[in-house]
This record gives C-alpha cells, structure tokens and sequence, in this order.
C-alpha cells in the first residue's frame, strides 16, 4: 500500500494492536506524528575519560570492572547489582545496575568494557545508573538520535519505525514558513530539517535543521502574539467609573513602595477615564517578595467598586491558597466575598460557591489555572489575574480573552527578564516593572560551597534551626535520563539529612505527589511542624513562610540565575536574617563564575541579564518555564533570532493579506 502521512502507525512493520494502542495514547496516530517526533538529544560515538565536565551528560567510558558485581537490596527500589569500575587514568565510577540481577553472571571482575550513560556525581563520587555495557568500541562517526520515551518503546526502536517511511514521504511534507521567510532568514526547508533530525549525518546539519524549527516556534509565536494584539485593539469596552483607591490604599498594613504606587497608576489608566478603552493586557514583572500580590489587589477593588468580578489563576494549589489569604485579608474591610476554588475543593463546597456568585454582586474567585476551563457557571467577570510565578505570562493570555470577550488581563511574573525579550513575548502588550522591594527587607547572604563543605553545612542547619528557623533544601530533577528514577536525590538526600540530624523533622515534595499530598506537607511546613523541607522540583516557589530562614540548593549549577533567584526569594521573608547556600562541585569555569555572581548580585534582573548573556535566552525558554509547546530545540537560539523572528513576523503580517495569513496558519496543521 502507498503510505501517506495520514496513514495510521498501524500499517508500519511491528505495529500490532496493543503497540498501536500505547501509542495513540501517547498522541501518535499516524506517520506524520512519527515524523515530528523528534530525538531529545544526540549520542557521538566518542570515548570520554571520567571527569567532572561530563557530569550531567551522556558519555562513552571505557572501564575496568575493579570488584565483583554484588547483589543489594535498597529500600522500595527492589535488587540492585554494584561494582567499581575505572578508566585508564584510575578514576573511580560506582556502578549500579537496578532490576537487572541476571547481569551478576555477565560482568566479571577484571573485564574492560565501554560503558554508555549519563555520569552523576554526589559528594566527589562518580556514579552511572544502568549503563549500556558492550565490549565494542562504539562507532566513532556516527550521531545517534535518541528519542524520548514514548509508549513504552525503547529509543531504537521509534528510529526503525521512522526509517520505514521518512524518506518516501519526505516530498508529502508541506512548507509551513511562508516562502518570503525563508528566503530573509536563509533557513531550510522543513522537509530537509526534519530528514536531518531523524538522520544526524553531522552536527552542523542537526544544527541547520534545530535553528530552522526553533526560528518557525518563534516566529509563530510572534505571528499569533501580534495577532492576538491587534484583536485586542479592535476590542473597546466602558472605562471604569469609579478610580477612588483612596479607601484601599489607606487601609493596607503598610504603605506602597514607589514602584507599586508608579504600577497601580499604570493599571488605573488602563482601566478607568472618560472614553472607551482596548481591554487591558498588562504585564506585570516584579522581583520575588515586590509585592505583587498587593498591586493585583488594588485592580481587583478598582473592578470590584465599578461592579465586575475578578478571576485570580495560579499555577499551583498552594499558591492559590496563598492568594487566597492575601486578598482575603487585602480586602477584608471592604463587602465583597472572596472565593477559593481548586481541585481539592469538595463538590458541595463548589456547589455553594457558585451558588453565590450567581447572585451578581461582584466576587473575587481565585483558584488554579484549571478554573479558567470552567466557562460556565463564572459570570460577570471583568478582570483577570493571572500569575505565573516563573512562567513568562504567555500561555494564558490568549485562552482567557478567547473566553468571554472583554475582560481586562493582568499577568504576573516573578521572573524579572529584559525588556527586550518581554517585548518580544507580548508583542505590543504593556509591561509593568516593580523594581523596588518593600523597606526593611534584609540581603539575604549567600554562599557557594563545595560538596566536601556538607557535614559543616548540617551543623549549620541544625543550629539555624535550634535558633527557630526553616530550611528548604531543593534537588533539581534529572531528567533526561532514561534509567534513572528521578526522585533518587531528593529521597537520598532526606535519608541523609535524617541520619545527619536525627533530632530534626524533616519532609520530602516532589511533583509525582498528589494536591492534597503537597497540600499537607506544605501545611506542616508552614505551621513549623516540619523544619526541613526537601524538594525535588522548584514547583511550589512562591511560598510564603516567613520562618524559613535557610534555602540550600543541591548541584546548584544546573540552575539557571533567574532560577536560583527564585529559589533564594523564597526566604527572608520574616525579619531574620536568611541565607541562601548553594552546593555545587562542578569545576567548570562558568559554572563557578555564575555561582559567585549569585553570591554578589541581588538584583533579578541584573542577573537575567547576566544569564541571557553567559547562557542566552534558551535559559529563559527551557520547558518547564515557557509558555511554547514542548520543543526540546527551543533551547538552541540566540537574541538575535528573536528579534529576527520578530521583525519577519511583523514584515509577514504587514505585506501578507488576510487570505495569506489564513492560508499560512492553515499550514501549520496540515502535516
Ligand atoms: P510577590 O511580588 O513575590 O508576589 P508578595 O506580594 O507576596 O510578593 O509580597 C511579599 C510580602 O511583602 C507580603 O507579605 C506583603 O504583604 C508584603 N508587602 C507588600 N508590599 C509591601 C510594602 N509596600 N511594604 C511592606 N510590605 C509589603
Ligand atoms: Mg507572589
């Protein structure tokens, strides 16, 4: 049969059924959606000596087994076989193989093979986690495509998968840059980007090819963001009436910085005057502990006082408790009601919640970005708050207006990033900055130490503790590795502590557990229960407790600055003096240098600008932070390409007619 690219993956070669369906489970149905499966990552065949500047990523070693494989049974992990191995320097890896016991008979003591893996290091030991072993050098010349999990199939085998159809169908794939774009920009076709993704003859084709997706991501995104601008423009509404503040301003506990009074002006003019007004689209950048919160506030009671409802989304549970309280309290003098609705939220509790706002009097609903996907039963609503914590206000701009026609959008982020690159992001949005913290606010001191520094690190903890503080320790998640368990770190690093210091509660957050999971060890956390908290992933950043006075970051150099700043936001909270420690062995030369700017600079967006110009904007575009797809190749662009993505898109949309710009979005779902 003639294969297209809607031809269901059934039809390839071992497809069966049950394989058929995993993957239609995992959104691949046909050969297309192979096709723009691409790898995560790329593996050269070359032999590496063990060595701190390949910790964190695949390499081939060629190592002596130095002790004979022994069987061990770790904790919840079920068997796992262990040896010593070395490279020919004498550097020392321990190796652990889990679930693979039949392996005890295979390795022998003595034997020199070539390992492939993704070297970890904790405390100046080498680690590989179920390596590949095989006693043939690997081929030199060859790049190795490596594809990301999907439906249980190994790596290898989406490649022959892929190789039964790519090259006949390479012809079928559409252009989707219009021809005018890739002419300026100088880009591949798609149909060749994609055939060197999944066929790396060399890295300077897989580069061609990445740059050629990446610059498409961008340009779309600046296409749609100019878009959804535009619209905006068309769209007028009745200013607000009423602009008095007076009677909020004058009741906050404390009286507003500089920058929030200059940001809460900014919003004013948005929302109130004499004539008709585009609805707003205001960003909101303000460093962690700027008082954000308080600013979204004043818009909601601006709302509120004209009669409209506000909607107030977070990211996270907790962060929507958080809020919750804050406009609580923010609001507490005035009449209108304050709601909080999440996933744990039980239906009767829901019930009656809607049942009031049903009644008309304005309402402030907050809850998680879920609670936008409830269109029905929230009515009257002019306002929007979105805060994105370290996103960059992007996802749900467009979803929000797309909703309910005026409603007036505020997104904050506590990632302060360069104007520039804010500027791309929201086209002709506004952006606010509040570039001043509230008074009294201590530096939080902060310190970079190596691995060996640990034992001194605990004695510190325990007496920061005895003195009535908190610390939060966070582990970064490593991710893409295929064998190893992400939570090993975190969980290792609770067993440590609790050996450690004994006498200390301590408790362990990561993301693979459930809302009402978090929810409760947050709560002890926050109550003073626990004193220790250890995480996994940097998800609950925004936290306010105002007793944790200590923030550690575990192999602080995979962090990025903005990141790290984050992190080290989360304390000084209260008035005591905090400290941020970040532990890292990691010799290279910029990593050390970027973890010495962190001790030195307090300011985020000096340190943003730091990162875009030591690591470039990829940092500010990793996966988890930006509000793009899933592209694994955002990463590899530089400013320049924003800001030649930029001004293609606006040369696009200024010369093309309306049919083309219809025609052109059209092709973006047509492969
Ligand atoms: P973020 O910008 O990180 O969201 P928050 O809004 O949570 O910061 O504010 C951090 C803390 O500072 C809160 O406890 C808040 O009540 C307090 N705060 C906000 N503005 C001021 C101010 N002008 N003076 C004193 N404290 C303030
Ligand atoms: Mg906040």
């Amino acid at each position: 049969m003639e294969f297209t690219l809607k031809t269901p993956v059934s039809f390839l070669k071992g497809v069966g059924k049950k394989r058929y369906d995993a993957l239609k489970k995992s959104g691949i149905e046909t050969l297309s959606d192979l096709a723009f499966l691409f790898p995560s990552s790329y593996r050269s065949g070359k032999v590496f000596q063990v060595a701190p500047e390949r910790v964190g990523l695949f390499s081939y070693f060629h190592l002596t087994v130095d002790t004979a494989p022994f069987i061990a049974n770790i904790k919840g992990r079920g068997p796992v076989l262990r040896y010593v191995a070395s490279d020919e320097e004498g550097n020392r890896v321990q190796v652990l193989h889990f679930h693979q016991p039949y392996l005890k008979n295979k390795i022998l003591k003595g034997e020199s093979l070539y390992f492939g893996g993704i070297l970890q290091e904790r405390k100046g030991v080498y680690y590989l986690f179920s390596p590949s072993m095989d006693k043939k050098m690997p081929d030199q010349t060859a790049l190795l495509p490596i594809y990301p999990k999907t439906a249980g199939l190994s790596s290898g085998q989406i490649k022959e998968l892929i190789s039964q159809f790519l090259i006949s169908l390479l012809p079928q794939i559409k252009e989707t840059l219009p021809e005018k774009v890739l002419r300026f920009m100088d880009l591949c076709p798609l149909s060749r980007a994609i055939y060197y993704l999944h066929n790396p003859i060399d890295e300077e084709k897989v580069e061609e090819a990445k740059k050629r997706l990446a610059f498409e991501e961008l340009f779309r995104f600046s296409v749609k963001s100019t878009l959804f601008s535009r619209e905006n423009e068309k769209i007028t509404v009745s200013p607000y009436e009423n602009s008095d503040l007076t009677p909020f301003l004058s009741q906050l506990p404390f009286s507003m910085t500089g920058a929030q009074k200059r940001v809460v002006e900014e919003i004013r003019s948005d929302l109130c005057g004499d004539v008709p007004v585009n609805p707003m689209d205001r960003l909101l950048q303000g460093d962690v502990g700027s008082g954000k919160t308080a600013v979204a506030a004043a818009a909601a009671y601006l709302a509120a006082i004209n009669s409209k409802s506000t909607l107030v989304m977070a990211p996270t549970e907790i962060l929507a408790a958080q809020h919750y309280r804050a406009f609580s309290a923010f609001l507490s003098p005035f009449p209108y009601k304050v709601y909080l609705i999440t996933g744990s939220t039980g239906k009767k509790e829901r019930e009656r919640i809607y049942g009031e706002i049903e009644g008309g009097a304005p309402y402030i609903l907050i809850g998680t970005h879920a609670l936008i996907e409830e269109k029905t039963r929230i009515s009257g609503v002019g306002l929007a708050i979105t805060d994105e914590q370290h996103r960059f206000g992007v996802r749900h701009r467009t979803r929000l207006s797309a909703k309910g026609g005026a409603v007036h959008s505020l997104v904050m982020s506590a990632t302060p990033i360069p104007r520039s690159l804010a500027m791309f992001l929201h086209a002709r949005s506004r952006i606010s900055v509040i570039d001043e913290l509230p008074p009294g606010r201590k530096e939080i001191s902060t310190f970079y130490i190596g691995e060996d520094k640990i034992e001194r690190l605990m004695r510190f903890l325990d007496e920061k503790i005895k003195e009535g503080g908190q610390a939060y320790i966070v582990c970064p998640l490593i991710e893409d590795s295929e064998d190893v368990n992400p939570l090993i770190s975190a969980t290792e690093e609770l067993e440590e502590i609790r050996k450690a210091l004994p006498h200390i509660e301590s408790a362990l957050l990561h993301g693979k557990m459930k809302p009402e999971e978090k929810r409760l060890v947050m709560e002890d956390f926050k109550q003073g229960k626990t004193k220790i908290l250890v995480s996994t992933t940097v998800i609950e950043v925004g936290v306010d407790v105002p007793k944790a006075t200590v923030m550690v970051v575990r192999c602080a150099e995979r962090f990025g600055l903005s990141q790290l700043h984050q992190l080290r936001g989360r304390v000084g909270r209260g008035s005591d003096q905090s400290y941020c420690i970040l532990v890292s062995s990691h010799s290279g030369k910029s990593a050390r240098e970027r973890l010495k700017k962190m001790c030195d600079c307090h300011d985020g967006f000096e340190l943003a600008r730091f990162d875009l110009e030591t690591r470039g904007p990829g940092e500010f575009f990793g996966t988890r932070q930006s509000g793009f797809g899933s592209s694994s190749l955002i990463g590899s662009f530089s400013m320049e390409m924003i800001q030649k993505a930029g001004e293609a898109a606006r040369m696009f949309l200024e010369e093309a007619s309306p049919e083309e710009i219809a025609v052109y979005q059209e092709n973006f779902r047509l492969n």
